[in-house]
């Protein structure tokens, strides 16, 4: 604390990022990065940057990457805007289309960013509590007067995915404001919302290229939605920077998105990792909630979960458990490799034996 600080600052609660440790030869099961590496055209495209390209400033509006992006959904390129990251992208989302008189809604139990952009651009909030599996019941939300909707689907840290017949259903009962389906984990097997997009002109749809992707350091995310939610969202950040997407970061991402076949290769190698862990994991007598992003969250009804967490640690394996009530109990786990997928279960086991 110091007396320069605003009262703004004074009255910050901050996102707290899972560790990124200094160490090497950890097993890294904490933040859901790829275990696989990016579209080699991906590496490819950044490393064709000379002198010459980084001496000038990048294109303000990124068109070529928000053509990029039009393309492979079939929308058109005013539809789209692109950020520092999909958290760069929500905050402005909470700043330009979220903050009204009403309070927002989202999951009592979700992405853990959602309450802090709150904070920040006093916006006032509703939790609404997930059912008894853990999964979001669209009934819930209707008929409650909101200035606005955000849930990631599939969820998180839960990893249990809606169907779009259940986003569809919300659309078409909440029409005075804006839905904002956040989907960081939409590639592990959950039908996209962005094919909803020019039927309802007030929803967003949020997508990062840091998980399925494999670029969780190249810092791109994006958001999709009708022109005029666009148009807002280009308001805020041309009052914020100008040049979000540098150039490294536009050839890189261009080139991923393109490469449409990587992302199904990695995608598809996540997913059938992720059903022979949880197989593994619930024979070993943990509980764990049906997955359809590269992560689990799991109990087991014999062992607390912290004290799982840092045994783990200590057999340098490094996994999430959030010191929050009714998930206190559980861990959120990052699909590996087959191999870390292994070398986690067998630290399981030696620690529960
Ligand atoms: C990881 C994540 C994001 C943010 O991703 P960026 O790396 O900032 O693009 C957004 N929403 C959810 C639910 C996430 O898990």
């Amino acid at each position: 604390m110091s007396r320069f600080w605003s009262k703004t600052v004074q009255e910050l609660t901050p996102y707290v990022p899972g560790e990124q440790p200094k160490l090497t030869q950890l097993i890294k099961l904490n933040t859901n990065e790829s275990p696989y590496g990016p579209s080699p055209k991906a590496i490819a495209a950044i490393s064709q940057a000379n002198s010459e390209l980084l001496r000038l400033y990048p294109d303000p509006n990124s068109d070529a990457l928000k053509q990029c992006i039009a393309r492979n959904y079939h929308l058109q390129a005013n539809q789209v805007f692109v950020g520092n990251g999909s958290d760069e992208v929500l905050a402005h989302v909470f700043l330009g289309l979220l903050k009204h008189d009403k309070a927002i809604l989202f999951p009592d139990i979700t992405y853990s960013f959602y309450p802090v952009y709150c904070k920040l651009y006093g916006i006032d909030f509703e939790t609404v509590p997930l059912n008894a599996e853990f999964a979001i019941d669209i009934k819930t939300y209707l008929g409650k007067a909101n200035g606005g909707i955000i849930f990631p689907n599939p969820n998180a840290p839960t990893g249990r995915a809606l169907a779009l017949s259940d986003i569809r259903e919300l659309l078409e009962h909440n029409t005075e404001s804006v839905v904002v389906v956040d989907e960081a984990y939409v590639d592990f097997g959950t039908e996209s919302a962005s094919t909803l997009i020019n039927q309802y002109h007030n929803l967003l749809v949020s997508h990062t290229l840091s998980k399925s992707r494999a670029l969780a350091g190249l810092r791109v995310g994006y958001a999709m939605g009708h022109a005029d939610l666009i148009a807002g969202l280009e308001r805020v950040k041309n009052s914020f920077n100008s040049y979000p997407i540098d150039r490294l970061a536009m050839a890189g991402a261009i080139a991923a998105i393109d490469d449409q076949k990587h992302l199904e290769t990695i995608s598809s190698a996540v997913i059938k990792s992720r059903e022979a862990l949880i197989a593994d994991l619930n024979q070993l007598g943990f509980e764990t909630i049906p997955s359809q992003a590269n992560f689990i969250f799991t109990c087991h009804p014999k062992h607390d979960a912290g004290q799982l967490a840092q045994a783990l640690r200590e057999r340098h394996i490094i996994v999430r458990h959030f010191k929050q009530t009714r998930i206190d109990q559980y861990l959120r786990i990052t699909i590996g490799t087959d191999e870390q997928c292994a070398a986690l279960v067998k630290a399981l086991q030696a620690i529960l034996a």
